[in-house]
């Protein structure tokens, strides 16, 4: 993949093999200095269809693989991933605009997704049971068929590795399409593949964008979609994908609270709330992006205003994914300045030197926020926290029940008894502790609540297993002159 600064033609990945069909195609960009560094297909439903046949075509001996055989690519392909780490580190930096240390800890989590891919086989031990005399039951796991998944923009290598390992692993084979802003990390990831062994046809690339996804949706061969993405889109193909009888779970955006008390540690929760924030430039589903302050936390907000001061963007705060991100972000600031917040600190109107074409957001700092505003309630998805100040509990609860969303909810005290209540009442799929981005690890799995996700389980962990295989349940009689009937 190009990182030399030279144009580069985006290809799908089909039965093995990069192809471009002359379909229409527009510019892939790099946010942090706007430079256009690929051109992208736009695929059709045809490429589609096409790729479904493939996977269609390898899921039979694919399938029929045992799981030790399956389990030695992923093996390969892992060790791919961490001898290509600067490259790829790199990649997702060119296409996402984040900074070097964010953009590697991305590769190196896509790392630990195949290392749990790897230890299904240890996971997934099917049952038997001697029902009756001579009589077993036993449940065995059995993949899907063709699977696909779809990804959004903000973590171009991690997202696809969600889906991908547990799937195939699995096996299942896969058509998969990466947002288009970003499909650079998808091209080399699929060239890693073949290189660890993966047989032709089993991961499949199509490029584009709506027309992609909606074909994906209503295609007749695909068993499964997982989505990642907005909640406007999830909703969209939550509802097309199980139209046509589809398993579908769609994970949506986010609006995260972070409730913090008079009693907790000032520095690290400063950090912490700084850092959740504005990692990734505040483009992630588990940023902080509501701090609901509780009673006389003063000091705290005076020391996080201390610390967003130490980010620098170009330098340790990375570029928003357009233009278009950056004035959406720029506006819900200067709409919650109109109607009577506070700028502690104000991140509209910045550029970088010598990169002037980027697209930058400062971190920015609101305080005063009601809960009748917009900053309060929508997804922001830039460096940008909102604080709301709260009387107690109750009404810090009552603050963050009323969200729509609910993907992640944190606590900062010191008291186990408020922890507690905020561990039991918040109503988010992943609660933090004195942690603000509380990602749950491999074999915890992956996904929110509300119109946070669509469907059924989660995304990735031992959920995840669930939704790439169906149980096959077999009944066998091994002693045929017994001549009982076991259901009498
Ligand atoms: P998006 O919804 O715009 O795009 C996601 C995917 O849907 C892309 O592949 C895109 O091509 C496709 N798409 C876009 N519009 C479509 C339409 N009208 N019909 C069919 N397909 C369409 O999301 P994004 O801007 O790429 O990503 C950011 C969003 O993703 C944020 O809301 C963020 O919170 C969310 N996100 C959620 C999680 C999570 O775990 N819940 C994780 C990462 C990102």
């Amino acid at each position: 993949m190009n990182l030399t600064g030279q144009l580069s033609e985006v290809k799908n990945f089909i039965n093995g093999k990069f192809e471009r069909n002359g379909q229409k195609e527009m510019d892939v960009i790099n946010p942090s200095d706007g430079s256009v560094i690929a051109t992208l297909p736009l695929s059709t439903a045809n490429d589609v269809d096409k790729a479904v046949q493939a996977a269609k075509n390898a899921f039979p001996s694919w399938s029929m693989m045992t799981f030790k055989e399956r389990v030695q690519i992923f093996f390969r392909y892992r060790t791919l991933l961490e001898n290509n780490m600067d490259e790829l580190t790199k990649l997702v930096q060119l296409e996402n605009g984040k900074i070097y240390s964010e953009a590697k800890a991305e590769v190196e989590k896509s790392m630990e997704l195949c290392e749990f891919a790897v230890s299904i086989p240890q996971i997934i031990v099917n049952e038997v049971q001697e029902v009756s005399n001579g009589v077993e039951c036993r449940i065995e796991r059995k993949p899907l068929g063709v699977v696909a998944s779809i990804a959004p923009f903000n973590f171009p290598n991690m997202v696809p590795h969600w889906t991908m390992p547990n799937a195939l692993v699995l096996g299942n084979t896969m058509v998969m399409k990466p947002s288009e802003i970003v499909p650079l990390s998808t091209v080399r990831m699929a060239e890693l593949l073949k290189e660890a062994g993966l047989p032709d046809g089993v991961f499949n690339l199509v490029n584009g964008g709506k027309e992609v996804v909606e074909a994906i949706c209503d295609h007749p061969d695909i068993k499964a979609v997982s989505f990642v993405g907005s909640t406007k889109v999830a909703k969209i193909v939550y509802k097309r994908a199980t139209s046509t009888l589809k398993r579908c779970v769609a994970l949506g955006g986010a609006k995260n609270h972070l409730l913090v008390f008079p009693d907790a540690n000032p520095e690290m929760t400063a950090s912490n709330v700084v850092a959740s924030m504005s990692g990734c430039a505040g483009q992630r589903c588990m940023a902080a992006s509501v701090m609901v302050g509780v009673d006389k936390i003063q000091h705290i907000i005076d020391r996080m205003v201390e610390d967003a001061k130490q980010l620098i963007p170009g330098e340790n705060l990375g570029s928003v994914i357009s233009e278009a991100a950056k004035e959406r972000i720029e506006g819900y600031i200067s709409e919650a300045e109109k109607n009577g917040a506070k700028i502690l600190l104000d991140g509209r109107n910045t550029t970088v030197a010598g990169k002037e074409g980027g697209f930058y957001v400062g971190p920015t700092i609101i305080d005063y926020v009601t809960t009748d505003m917009s900053v309060a309630h929508e997804e922001i998805f830039g460096p940008v926290i909102s604080i709301i100040r709260a009387k107690d509990l109750d009404e810090a609860i009552e603050i963050e029940n009323g969200s729509n969303y609910g993907n992640a909810a944190a606590v900062f005290t010191q008291s186990g008894g408020l922890a507690k209540q905020v561990m039991e009442r918040a109503s988010a799929g992943m609660i933090g502790v004195n942690i603000g981005v509380p990602v749950p690890r491999e074999p915890f799995s992956f996904g929110g609540w509300n119109e946070s996700k669509f469907g059924v389980g989660d995304i990735t962990g031992r959920s995840s297993i669930e939704f790439w295989t169906q149980n096959k349940k077999t009944t066998t009689k091994w002693n045929p002159e017994a001549q009982t009937n076991w259901m009498s």
